[in-house]
């Protein structure tokens, strides 16, 4: 319950200051669709943007793509997805109702919300397979011929695009295509939020590596994983298990880079009769969300399945010529594979802290303060003139906002008491706040010189703690802190 609780404040936040709406929300909403509004917006937009720096800009390895929503429907015949991308669905004869079939436990039943399905009195049929893509058509007619399919994951567009990105990049493997793009299920339950959405955006990394036989060839051995092993360099005797630990690591050091520290986190690692029949080993990296501990994100060593099932259905090779071996082969494939709207929930979630204050007469009070790690804050700084209705602080103030702007997104605000303003953007997660008062206009403290002409107060969210600092040093300050 009190979980829930939790949620529930968090989704009254959310709607609050705008971090995320109900699509179609005026027409009674439409389920499992989600709307980001403006602070929801920036912070998604952060959260790619840390993930596309971390994947491909700081890295010589791997390239980015952007490919279509749609594609050729022949791709989802090879990869599986038109036959097998399906959940196991019941029908409850009572209630008419349709529940995934592993997940009876969780969800509540229509009429009696206090039992889960799985125990309530309705009479279920067995379970059938529900295939999960989103159907459409392609051009004026509406014939079988012409059936599409919006992409229930963005990695095919990779595997598809191998050949070309390898020529044009003239990458040598080891080497990866990353991309970030909105993917579509027609999930039967959508739940808990924004966590399971039929609509949402996933961050994919293929990661393409020479099969172990070939880097035995070269180099007589494969270093294999054991534990303690330095996972920092990549090494060229690395074979798939060292290749797949290296992205374990490199994914939870992300997470730390964004504020998840370990202990928000959690690892499993699929049993061998749980691996997808591609799959030789998957590690799920949770997260511990307030409804429990759940998937974040996938990381799968993929052999050469993909690849392989494309040169089939195409007719040709995705394959790769080897310089040092002389040969072609076609690469294996690691595979970390995230979620962006679970990413932004579990922020959300790790940011979420209530603190309640009690004023001088003794008046309690619980605020908000959303701890956005400042590299992901949607906005960085807010910027106030201590009162709006003398000119010359707000010019100054908004000088200090002008110099700001162009390099973070900050907030203008004059609006109200400084505490009532302070207030508003700890709620919003905003790290910093910027102060133009008398003392910086004149450099005068109680009459007397201060020294301290053209500085500010610099408001530090997290521990409401406040230092003078020069307008001219703030930029330097700020920008290591953000970026
Ligand atoms: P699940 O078993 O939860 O249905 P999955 O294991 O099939 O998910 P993947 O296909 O591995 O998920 O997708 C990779 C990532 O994409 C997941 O870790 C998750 O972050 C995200 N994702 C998958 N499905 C959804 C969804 N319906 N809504 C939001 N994010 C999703």
């Amino acid at each position: 319950m009190a979980e829930n609780n939790i949620m529930e404040k968090i989704a009254a936040l959310c709607k609050r200051r705008g971090f995320i709406f109900q699509s179609s929300e005026i027409y009674g909403g439409l389920n499992g669709f989600w709307d980001y509004g403006q602070l929801g917006a920036e912070l998604k937009r952060n959260l790619r943007d840390t993930w596309w720096r971390a994947m491909t800009r700081e890295r010589e390895d791997v390239e980015g793509l952007d490919a279509a929503i749609i594609m050729h429907p022949n791709i989802w015949k090879a990869s599986g997805h038109t036959e097998t991308f399906a959940d196991p669905m019941v029908d409850c004869k009572t209630c008419k109702g349709r529940f995934r079939a592993d997940q009876l436990a969780q969800i509540p039943c229509p009429q009696k919300s206090s039992k889960p399905v799985a125990d309530c009195d309705g009479e279920k049929t067995g379970a059938r397979p529900f295939n999960l893509m989103f159907q459409t058509y392609t051009g004026p007619i509406q014939s079988e011929e012409n059936i599409a399919y919006l992409r229930p994951e963005t990695a095919q567009a990779i595997f598809v695009q191998f050949k070309n990105v390898l020529e044009s990049s003239r990458q040598k493997l080891p080497f990866g295509i990353c991309q970030i793009g909105k993917a579509f299920r027609n999930e039967i339950n959508p739940r808990n939020y924004i966590f399971r959405s039929r609509e949402f955006e996933q961050m994919e990394l293929e990661f393409f590596i020479k099969p172990d036989e070939v880097i035995e060839k070269i180099h007589g051995s494969v270093a294999k994983w054991h534990e303690g092993a330095d996972l920092s360099t990549p090494q060229p005797n690395w074979g798939w298990e060292m290749w797949h630990r290296y992205w374990v690591d490199q994914r939870v050091k992300y997470y730390e880079s964004i504020g998840l520290g370990r202990d928000a986190l959690d690892f499993y690692w699929q049993k061998k009769e749980e691996l997808a029949h591609y799959a030789k080993a998957t590690v799920d990296i949770l997260f511990k969300f307030p409804f429990g501990t759940e998937e974040l994100e996938g990381i799968a060593a993929r052999g050469n399945y993909d690849l392989t099932q494309h040169s089939k259905f195409v007719g040709k090779p995705q394959d790769y010529f080897d310089e040092d071996t002389k040969t072609r082969y076609i690469p294996h494939v690691i595979e970390p594979s995230a979620g962006l709207d679970r990413l932004a929930l579990a922020v959300i979630t790790n940011a979420y802290h209530e603190e309640t204050i009690t004023d001088a007469k003794g008046k309690t009070e619980t605020r908000v303060i959303m701890r956005f790690h400042p590299r992901i804050a949607p906005f960085k700084a807010g910027v106030f003139p201590l009162l709006k209705n003398k000119p010359e602080l707000v010019a100054k103030a908004r000088e200090v906002h002008r110099l700001l702007k162009p390099h973070m997104n900050c907030f203008y605000d004059e609006a109200g008491s400084i505490g009532r303003r302070y207030a508003r953007q700890d709620e919003a997660g905003t790290p910093f706040c910027v102060t133009v008062d008398f003392e910086t206009l004149e450099g005068v403290k109680d009459g007397a010189d201060s020294g301290k002409k053209d500085t500010v107060t610099l408001r530090h969210r997290d521990t409401s703690a406040q230092e003078r600092v020069s307008i001219s040093d703030l930029l330097g300050k700020l920008l290591p802190a953000i970026s």
